[in-house]
């Protein structure tokens, strides 16, 4: 005999959420689906009437569908916005863009592309032959962030909505632990935090399992680019997802990293902004500024990792000879054979 649906008992259930386990209809798992994403919505008073909102959509994913469907169906009175960045990752994100501009057309809403090669002058293919696949995330996600909150001041938005989900965020507490990074660790679970200014950035999907976001646009047969970046298979989040995958098959639960609370007493970096380019950061520099640095001066790895000589320089000596000390080591490499490159001169 069919099971039924535990929601509706009397659908026959063709859905066994990932999240849960339970047996659903399809009516009842885009229905449950879509509450969850109200409730975090609602319950943590994500936005205000009349708000504009950027939803960062590279790869014309979900995010962009909800964001509409319940904006219309429960009144939010927001001004959605879609906001994508292109990385200059040749055959990744210049396919996924158009599956964006698609989307543009499909839920009438405007759309702002930002690229890393008119932000910085340096395109993700550029980096890589610049730094090799080892370090090119590290830029990668770095400039992102920037890019996201300049396209949000571009589009006069006061608020930016990511797709990060559950799998996500799982993986970056992973990450932060193993690299012992106790300031981020806070911080990346947080539902809401403040960007550039006034901007505020929050995870609609904190709670969604990736699996029953890619179930929900496989059934909807919702316009979805799912290929992975070409520089991802060596990536440090790419094994932490392969981790997180297998622990996840014997015990689901393990995806939900909200159990995971940091003790209050542990001291956070102080805000400020950065001394070139004004973003915030918690340095003199804030981090685009200094791997830029290194970029243009041919030294790509000045600003990767914990021990690089800039954040030595910072912890050890007080703020402003720490500046003209980064500045001088930068002469003595560079006298040291590892001199500027000329592609590097040309740029910012
Ligand atoms: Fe960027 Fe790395 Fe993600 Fe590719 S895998 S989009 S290079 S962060």
């Amino acid at each position: 005999m069919p099971r039924l649906c535990v929601v509706c008992k009397e659908e026959r259930a063709s859905v066994k959420r990932p999240k849960t386990g339970e047996q659903l209809c399809r009516n009842c798992f885009y229905h449950v689906f879509e509450i969850e994403v109200h409730c975090t919505i609602t319950d943590n008073k994500l936005f205000k009437s009349g708000d504009r909102v950027a939803i960062a959509a590279s790869g014309g994913k979900v995010l962009a569908h909800i964001m509409k469907t319940l904006n219309d169906r429960y009144n939010y009175g927001l001004d959605l916005f879609l906001l994508s960045v292109d990385e200059g990752i040749t055959g990744y994100r210049d396919d996924s863009l158009e599956t964006v501009k698609r989307n543009q057309q499909q839920y009438n809403l405007p759309l702002k592309i930002v690229s890393y090669g008119e932000l910085y002058g340096w395109t993700m293919d550029e980096i890589v032959k610049e730094v090799g696949l080892k370090n090119n995330c590290t830029f990668c996600g770095v400039f992102r962030r920037q890019a996201l909150d300049r396209g949000a001041v571009m589009l006069n938005t006061d608020h930016i909505v990511t797709g990060h989900n559950a799998d996500d965020i799982a993986e970056t507490v992973l990450m932060n632990i193993l690299r012992g990074d106790i300031a981020r660790l806070e911080r990346c679970t947080e539902i809401c935090t403040t960007g550039d200014g006034r901007i505020r950035r929050s995870k609609p999907f904190k709670y969604a399992y990736e699996k029953e976001i890619v179930m929900y646009a496989y059934f909807k047969k919702l316009d979805y680019f799912s290929t992975e970046c070409v520089y991802s298979p060596n990536s440090y989040r790419g094994h932490a997802r392969t981790f997180l995958k297998d622990l996840e098959a014997i015990r689901p639960s393990a995806i939900i990293g909200e159990a995971f609370q940091i003790k209050q007493e542990v001291k956070l970096p102080t805000q400020g902004v950065c001394s070139r380019c004004g973003y915030m950061s918690s340095n003199e520099l804030c981090k685009a500024c200094v791997l830029l640095e290194g970029l243009n001066r041919g030294l790509p790895r000045l600003g990767i990792g914990k021990t690089n000589r800039l954040r030595k320089i910072h912890g050890e000596m007080p703020e402003n000879t720490a500046t003209m000390l980064h500045f001088s080591q930068l002469q003595i490499d560079g006298e040291n054979g590892k001199s500027e490159s000329d592609e590097g001169k040309k740029r910012r």
